[in-house]
């Protein structure tokens, strides 16, 4: 009797152990470190420390998974969108996959200084992809919300045809014409109509938030996976919070009494739907009894877009300087969270840890996401093609001293910041300006004394500024990258 028991008991477990894990990877746009009540920064010893904005926005969601998950203080992402959901897609940095600007859908936005043939014409299906991967590994992959990978009239326009298995209203452009279901987001506006959410004809019409719209079908696709017993990636990929800053009236309310601008009210108003969205799939999958098989990653894909003072000031990002689109840490600072929906002592989650804590020393990056996916799945990627990031699983069950601490961005266009390379490594960070001149080339910071970005060291430190420099330049020959030119399309300006 005992022998059969115990026969039984190990065919169960090595069912367990060989069960895939559902992943949620729960992408929310233009969202930076501080737009969230959950309080990132740290005191330095790794205790929380509440920051004006903290007290600001209402996100009960983020809380919730920060309860049972790990949270990071420092992850990085691009300045802008496509470069970062190229890089989730192949685990490559943008100096590699070489989608190094925000994909505009009807014309090619190099710049006048800007290499030609950087990769306009986004992914495509000869594009290894993590979808790809996963999907060829078994998963069913679900594409919700905005997609962004490749312009009007370009292959990857389409997710499906990028390894998606499913594609809920992901289409070229990145800002939705209307958030409004009575607007049938953006159908209605002869001004915005080319910019119309695709895909949700049974919401027009109707009083509904694109944000809520989302939510509903993406767990109707959770639920159709369910029943075909099919483990699943689900890439929740918000339009919120980019711009139109249209309030989602649900909240407004709680916001009208700031003080704020009515912008900054209805930006707060986005950021407490896309949290209800979390809540609401958390509790889903709870519905489901699948919480504690399901791994949820929560990101941002750039710095804070929120309409509150100067670009490049300590404003959107408050205490940290700039917001999306600059070199600084509030334009490239993200919020991660990383935990199980639900936490268990089972087999899945004894094999992919995840702490309870905040990582606040130590930095990743986006590209990791892409091999801890994989890592998370038990699915390798194929040799032939070289990632830049390392998979996050002994950062996350608490072992974040082993974790490679550089990260290159490289960003050879026109924006709010232009023509520069981001280079973090340890303490430092450098930011190389190729456009400007003498002095102004070079931004040196320390971030363990200077967190702020007030003191650049460029004049004073020299020594590290040239082996800085020497790093970068060797990140950006490794990539292959392509630089900024001269204004002639030949005479490439690099690193020096
Ligand atoms: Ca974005």
């Amino acid at each position: 009797m005992k022998a059969i028991f115990y026969t039984l008991l190990l065919f169960s477990l090595s069912i367990h152990s060989n069960e895939k894990p559902n992943i949620i990877l729960f992408l929310v746009d233009d969202m930076g470190l501080m737009d969230t009540s959950v309080p990132f920064l740290t005191d330095g010893k790794g205790q929380a420390v509440k920051h004006p904005l903290n007290s600001y926005y209402k996100t009960p969601g983020m809380e919730r998974l920060t309860q049972s998950g790990l949270i990071m203080s420092q992850f990085y992402a691009n300045s802008v969108c496509s470069p970062t959901r190229a890089t989730l897609m192949t685990g490559q940095s943008s100096a590699r996959h070489r989608i190094t600007q925000f994909i505009k859908p009807e014309s090619k936005n190099s710049g006048s200084f800007g290499p030609e043939n950087w990769k306009w014409e986004g992914l495509s299906n000869k594009d290894i992809t993590l979808p790809s991967i996963l999907s060829k590994g078994g998963y069913r992959t679900i594409h919700c919300g905005k997609a962004h990978f490749a312009p009007i009239g370009h292959e990857g326009e389409n997710p499906q045809k990028i390894g998606f298995d499913i594609n809920i209203a992901g289409c070229a452009f990145g800002a939705p014409g209307s958030y409004l279901g009575m607007e049938n987001f953006g159908q209605k506006n002869p001004k915005r109509r080319k910019r119309a959410v695709p895909g949700l004809d049974q919401y027009h019409g109707k009083d509904i938030f694109l944000t809520e719209a989302l939510t509903q079908e993406v767990k109707k696709a959770i639920s159709k996976s369910v029943e075909d017993k099919k483990p699943f990636f689900a890439y929740m990929s918000h339009y919120a919070v980019h711009s139109p800053f249209e309030a989602d009236s649900r909240f407004s309310k709680n916001y009208k009494d700031s003080g704020k601008a009515k912008s900054a009210q209805n930006y707060a108003t986005l950021i407490e739907g896309m949290d209800k969205s979390l809540n609401d799939i958390l509790n889903h999958l709870d519905t489901l009894n699948i919480a504690e098989n399901t791994l949820v990653i929560f990101i941002g894909d750039n710095g804070s877009d929120a309409p509150l003072g100067k670009t490049h000031t300590v404003a959107s990002s408050a205490p940290l300087r700039g917001k999306k689109g600059t070199h600084y840490e509030g334009g490239m600072r993200v919020p991660f969270i990383a935990s199980w929906a639900r936490n268990s002592k089972n087999a899945l989650q004894n094999s992919f840890k995840i702490s309870n804590t905040v990582v606040d020393q130590n930095f990743a990056k986006v590209s990791d996401i892409f091999p801890t996916i994989l890592d998370a799945a038990g699915i390798n990627k194929p040799d032939s093609h070289t990632i830049d990031g390392t998979s996050l699983r002994k950062l996350l069950s608490g072992d974040a001293n082993s974790h490679p601490q550089q990260f290159l961005m490289h960003f050879p266009h026109s924006h709010r910041s232009s023509y520069f390379t981001v280079f973090r490594d340890g303490d430092y960070k450098l930011v190389f300006h190729y456009k400007k001149e003498g002095k102004e080339k070079y931004e040196l910071f320390n971030l363990v004394k200077d967190p702020y970005e007030e003191n650049n060291l460029a004049s004073s430190d020299s020594e590290t500024l040239k082996a800085m420099l020497s790093k970068m330049r060797s990140g950006l020959e490794k990539c292959n990258a392509q630089y900024p030119h001269k204004g002639d399309k030949k005479t490439l300006i690099k690193p020096e």
